[in-house]
Formats: C-alpha cells, structure tokens, sequence
C-alpha cells in the first residue's frame, strides 16, 4: 500500500471514530411566542437592562427541534401540551406515531407537556423517551410533581434514563449543564449542533450578559456556570446551538464578544 493511501485510510477512521452520521438536519418547531417579562432576570441593574432593552422590551418564545438523521427522526423536547408541536411535525410531513425517539432536556412543563395528549393519552404511541437519571429522580421522587408522574407513566418502559457523560443514542452525548433544574442536559449532536434547552431563556439579554439568570434557575449560580462553560464550548468549537427559549428559529452560531457572546 503507497503511503498516500496508508494516510487516506488512517483519515477515514478518523472520520468514522468522531462523527456517527454523515450530517444532520436541524428542524425548528416553533410552539408559543409573546412578550417576556423583565421582572424574571436575575443579576442586572436596571440601567443595564435599559441600555440593552431601550424600550424594555424583549420576546418570549418556546419551540421543540426535530433532528433528522440518515437513520431517523429525533425530537428533542415536545413543548407544552397545547398540541402545537403535533401540528408542527405535520407541517413536515410526519405523524406523532412517525417519531420513535424523544430526548428530553429538562422536565418542566413547557418541555415535558406534549408528551400527553388531550385526552391523557401518550401523544406518541411509538417513541421511546429519554431523560437524565437525575431529572427523573428530582422530579418523581423528590418533588412527587404529578403532571411529570402522569407522562411519564404513559410510556412504561419506554422510559430510559441516562447520565451526564453518556452516549445517549448513537452520535448523541449527554453535556451536563445543571443548574437550571438538577439533571438539566444539553445534547451534543454528532459535534455539530448543541441542543442547549434552557441554557438561556432571554437571548436578547443573556448573550451579551451570561451572567444574568432567571427566577426560572432552580439554582441560579450553578445555572450562570454551566450557561458560561456550554456557550463558551459552542463559540470555541464553531458549534450551531439550538435553543427551546432563543427566538426563532432558535438555531444560530455565536462567537465571543466582550464579556459576553454575539452571533454571527
Ligand atoms: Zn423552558
């Protein structure tokens, strides 16, 4: 074998070692959207806020993503239970009994809601869910919340639980970004878009201010860590991030700027 190929061969495993797919298809679902409320950030004067936001205002919004990959469709979150996202899939061409894998951030209920359908049912007969160990543990056992008992019930042993570090799914890692709940995750999707959740709910403030929490944080100082530590991750690795809370569509790439992040 001539040394040109010994190094060709070499290249492709490399390849093969570091990306499970040939590429991914980022598909923005788009559940609610209206106007946020200041009063919810943590950690900022009111003549920053006002430097950033000159009319003090700024937008709320809550969407799902569908990732295609060559093998299948992912949904990673589902939204509120407003069926929203159900129609939204529609929209591309698929059927809630078409989706067989949901990978889920966090359980609060604009994330977790569209499990359930309208009339208490499993509102994707086919998919199996995953969630942290640790997500799960807080909110069923420690929190006892009814709503996250009753979905997750509905999928039985359809429910898998994973941990910080883990290969969730071929191609998937588990990114431990907690703070904003115990087991909150972002997904790294084949090195190539960060599935952030709720790493940021205000992107018009929180990306130049990563400081800057929401009383929405379970515990807001471990929140702004992992905030810093995943955004800095993504503007170091040239990395897409999509976020359930950045305005649509809520994919973009940033890099850093001052003491915070812009994207470009
Ligand atoms: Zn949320």
């Amino acid at each position: 074998m001539s040394k040109f190929l010994i190094a060709l061969s070499l290249a492709v495993i490399l390849l093969s070692v570091s990306s499970a797919f040939a590429s991914v298809e980022v598909i923005s679902l788009l559940d609610v959207q209206g106007e946020g409320n200041t009063g919810l950030l943590i950690g900022i004067s009111d003549s920053q806020l006002k430097e950033l936001l000159p009319d003090m205002k700024m937008k709320s919004q809550i969407l799902a993503f569908l990732v295609k990959t060559p093998d299948e469709n992912i949904l990673f979150d589902t939204g509120l239970g407003d069926g929203h996202i159900i129609k939204r899939l529609s929209e591309n061409g698929l059927r809630p009994e078409d989706i067989k894998t949901i990978l889920l951030t966090h359980l609060h209920p604009d994330h977790f809601g569209g499990l359930v359908d309208a009339d208490n049912k499993a509102a994707f007969p086919n998919a199996d869910i995953y969630v942290n160990e640790v997500e799960r543990a807080y909110w069923v056992n420690d929190i006892k919340n009814e709503a996250v008992i009753n979905a997750l019930n509905l999928y039985g042993d359809r429910v898998h639980v994973f941990n910080f570090g883990d290969e969730v799914i071929s191609g998937i890692k588990a990114l431990d970004a907690s703070g904003h709940t115990p087991g909150h995750t972002v997904f790294d999707v084949n090195n190539e878009v960060l599935i952030v959740g709720d790493i940021m709910h205000f992107p018009e403030v929180q990306l130049k201010m990563p400081e800057v929490s929401v009383k929405y944080d379970v515990a807001p100082d471990k929140a702004r860590e992992s905030r810093i530590k995943i955004l800095d991750y993504a503007a170091d690795k040239n990395i897409t991030i999509a976020g359930m809370h950045i305005t649509p569509p809520g994919i973009l790439k940033i890099k850093k700027a001052g003491q915070g992040y812009e994207k470009f």
